[in-house]
């Protein structure tokens, strides 16, 4: 990987070598030690240019090889992960009095969430390294992601999740041929035993926070926003947060196309989570160090109590000069209503935790009203019916008769 310089811990910026099983800072230690993937910008556009990747054939995050960390002959999973759409859907817009309001609709991936960026990459160099058996634990989408990118590339995997995932998810990780531990305890109980399992079997980890590389699949979503606005930066991209390494994510984009000298300026990036679970929020609001929460609420994605890469994800928001935003379970429902509604877009709780959030800053007037802004909707609302049924309630039942139907219908339609 002539791209590829090195790892650099965000805490005490170490440089070491891109390595097998180097995935922390081996001077920080326990303490954390993330790392970020740096790149030789001169390489990469020895490698390609703007030009080239605008014309490219492959609507596939691999339109953007030379910015990934994996060798470019290795193999890859047949699955068509990224390039999803970006819709400026006049209905939403009209509805939260918007001119510029664009939607990345991340639900369209193989296994219907942006997870599937980062999956990708986690079996790609899985394989690179000759691991038999990937291992992660997840809320749900990584399992469901990695489970998919694993069996795509006929290699085993293990997954953790909290007892409280959707059962949509299950179904998912079960059909992919995972091998499912449904932990009876929070996400923070089963991150801690998927690590001490990974430790103890030397499965492949793909632990978000902790493997530098997949915060560079999940970039890609930043890379596509750029290319389909044409390289031309929108003033905000806003995004529900969780562990933190999707919004992580956003940012190294971003930054990488400006270092890269694609794009000339850098958007605002906004993080949402919801009140029954927001760590970062507040930290970010009140200036201070996150303290652990509970996992309180419906959008189970983002229900992290104990955020494994704060430090990257709050770096991205105040870099940025952007901001972070909670709201209730019951903005989280509406905003489900309103885009299904006015777009006919379908996303999960978390997946539309960031509309929900862009709907407050616009009332504070932190985003105006003809700002180009960039929603990620990160996870397709069928992967937990239970909660889209709890936004819109039930049909209306009728018997088998026109004369019934006529007066159910009265005033309705
Ligand atoms: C994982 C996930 C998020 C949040 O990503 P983090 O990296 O945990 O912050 C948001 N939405 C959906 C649908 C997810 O699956
Ligand atoms: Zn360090």
């Amino acid at each position: 990987m002539k791209n590829v310089l090195g790892l650099r811990c965000i805490e005490c910026k170490k440089e070491v070598p891109s390595e097998a099983g180097t995935y922390t800072c081996p001077s920080c230690g326990s303490k954390g030690g993330i790392m970020d993937v740096i790149y030789d910008y001169q390489e990469i556009n020895r490698m390609t240019t703007r030009e080239q990747v605008t014309n490219s054939k492959d609507n596939s995050i691999f339109r953007y090889l030379p910015f990934l960390p994996i060798h470019p002959e290795s193999a890859r999973p047949h699955l068509r992960v990224g390039w999803s759409p970006l819709y400026k859907p006049q209905g939403l817009g009209k509805s939260l009095g918007m001119s510029n309001l664009y939607i990345k609709d991340d639900g369209q991936n193989p296994t219907a969430s942006l997870k599937d960026r980062a999956s990708i990459i986690a079996v790609i160099r899985a394989v690179e390294e000759k691991a038999p058996t990937v291992a992660a634990s997840s809320t749900g989408n990584a399992a469901s992601s990695l489970a998919g990118s694993a069996a795509a590339m006929g290699i085993k995997s293990v997954i953790f999740v909290p007892s409280r995932a959707p059962q949509g998810k299950i179904a998912q990780l079960l059909i992919f041929g995972a091998t499912v531990i449904s932990v009876q305890g929070s996400y923070e109980d089963t991150f801690r035993l998927s690590a001490e399992a990974i430790d103890r079997f030397g499965w492949y980890n793909r632990n978000a926070a902790i493997n530098p590389y997949l915060v560079e699949g999940k970039k890609t979503v930043a890379l596509e926003i750029a290319e389909q606005l044409n390289w031309e930066v929108p003033d905000w991209v806003i995004l529900s947060v969780g562990d933190g390494c999707t919004i992580a994510g956003v940012w190294k984009g971003f930054m990488d196309l400006y270092s890269a000298g694609w794009i000339d300026r850098l958007p605002k990036i906004a993080g949402v989570q919801s009140t029954g679970c927001c760590p970062l929020v507040d930290a970010f609001l009140e200036d201070r160090p996150w303290t652990p929460k509970e996992e309180n609420t419906i959008a189970d994605s983002i229900a992290v109590g104990v955020p494994r890469n704060p430090d990257k994800a709050l770096n991205a928001v105040r870099e940025s000069g952007g901001t972070m935003v909670a709201v209730s379970d019951e903005a989280i429902l509406d905003a489900m209503r309103e885009l299904g509604r006015t777009s006919g877009i379908f996303g999960e709780p978390a997946g539309v935790t960031g509309t929900a959030g862009l709907k407050v800053l616009l009332e504070k007037g932190i985003i105006g009203a003809d700002e180009k802004v960039v929603s990620i909707v990160t996870g397709n609302g069928l992967k937990d019916v239970q909660n889209a049924i709890k936004a819109v309630g039930e049909p209306i039942k009728v018997e088998p008769s026109l004369k019934e139907l006529l007066v159910k219908l009265e005033g309705k339609i």
